[in-house]
């Protein structure tokens, strides 16, 4: 396989199978076209996935390919979306030799690998993640969920894609909110592992990476390599896997609930983590502060007034819960993460103190 524009490719090897991570240049997708991805698949093989903004915003990427199109919304991740792209690809033909790219969003890329897992027990797929949030974090890992009502990723699967596409270049037309939605994943994944990377980001801003390609291309791959090395070592969650999810049990108790972006809901996930963190694992207080103010630096949220009752509603049918007892993520210090087995109402409580104070 050839690409006109490829700067560097590596292969990530994970125990269900093996990764191509290709990085182009700024701009080299738009300027070549999805074709170089096509490994050794026809044209008339290739079905994207894509949502509607995308498919606005870069229509000629998608000229003559079959593209399915989905709603850009967080409620389109569910099994009335994977049912309808089934039909969809069942009507185009697509069969085993078909392969699947997702352009987008975790959305995007969530419904790609889910289908793409169960259609016809599975077909080869790719991504090509265009939110920083999905370059980072979303488009890694092989988790593939959708939402059943208001319970976040309850369905899903563990399938890695052939390939992840990352181009710089769309990153230009995202939003400020999406921006710090992505940055909420890196905060997340500073704070839990790299003491050295939250300095860098406490030093910087988002306008800071916005304007230095350089330093915003050393960041996605410092923050993918440390995903991308957890799931190595865990790529079934029984263990060190769980670290990433700091910040996102009260997050998915919240997320759905209030309609908040992923990255927000994070963010106030973290802070309530930092109490309970402060509470059980000996977190200073001056370290709580100094992720609240970095979380506000990135334009995040540390503040939302929660409905506590309802909120640990939907906490209750978490999927890391086991009976009275949750793996809950916790910090020790800024940089150093670590996973406890806590009675429910240690959460609980510290959810209703939150919601109490906000
Ligand atoms: P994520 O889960 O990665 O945050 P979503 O799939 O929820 O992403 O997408 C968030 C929003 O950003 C959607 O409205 C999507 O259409 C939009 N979006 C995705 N990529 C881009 C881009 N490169 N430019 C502009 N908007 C984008
Ligand atoms: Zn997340």
């Amino acid at each position: 396989m050839t690409y006109n524009y490829m700067n560097y490719s590596s292969k990530i090897a994970f125990p269900s199978g093996v990764v191509d991570y290709i990085f182009l240049p700024k701009d080299g997708l738009k300027k070549s076209s999805v074709e170089e991805l096509a490994v050794s698949y026809d044209k008339q093989h290739i079905v994207i996935i894509t949502d509607d903004h995308i498919a606005a915003l870069y229509e000629p990427l998608f000229k003559g390919y079959k593209t399915l199109v989905v709603p850009a919304l967080e409620s389109a991740k569910d099994l009335h979306t994977i049912g309808t792209l089934c039909r969809q690809l069942l009507d185009l033909e697509a069969g085993r030799n078909t392969l699947l790219i997702g352009v987008g969003g975790g959305v995007v890329t969530d419904v790609t690998g889910f289908v793409a897992s169960v259609y016809m027990r599975g077909i080869a797929f790719g991504f090509v993640p265009t939110t920083l949030l999905g370059m980072v974090d979303a488009a890694i890992g092989g988790k593939n969920g959708v939402n059943l009502g208001l319970t976040k990723n309850l369905i899903g699967t563990i399938t890695q894609p052939k390939f992840i596409l990352y181009d710089t270049g769309f990153l230009q037309t995202l939003p400020n909110v999406e921006w710090s939605n992505g940055f909420a994943e890196i905060i997340k994944c500073a704070s839990i592992f790299d003491a050295g990377l939250f300095d860098e980001l406490a030093a910087q801003n988002i306008s800071f990476y916005k304007h230095d390609d350089h330093a915003l291309l050393a960041l996605i791959e410092k923050s993918a390599a440390w995903k991308n090395n957890t799931v190595i070592a865990d790529e079934k969650e029984t263990g060190v896997r769980k670290l990433l999810n700091f910040g996102h049990t009260a997050a998915h108790a919240i997320e759905n609930m209030y309609e908040l972006p992923h990255g927000k809901a994070v963010a106030i996930g973290m802070v309530i983590a930092c109490m309970v963190s402060e509470e059980v694992a000996g977190l200073s207080a001056a370290d709580t502060e100094r992720l609240k103010k970095l979380l506000q630096q990135y334009h995040l949220p540390v503040s939302l007034s929660i409905n506590a009752a309802k909120a640990m509603e939907i906490l209750r049918m978490d999927k890391k819960r086991k009976d009275d007892l949750i793996d809950y993520i916790v910090l020790e210090r800024i940089g150093h993460g670590a996973i406890r087995s806590l009675p429910f109402n240690v959460v609980e409580k510290a959810l209703e103190a939150y919601a109490s104070h906000n």
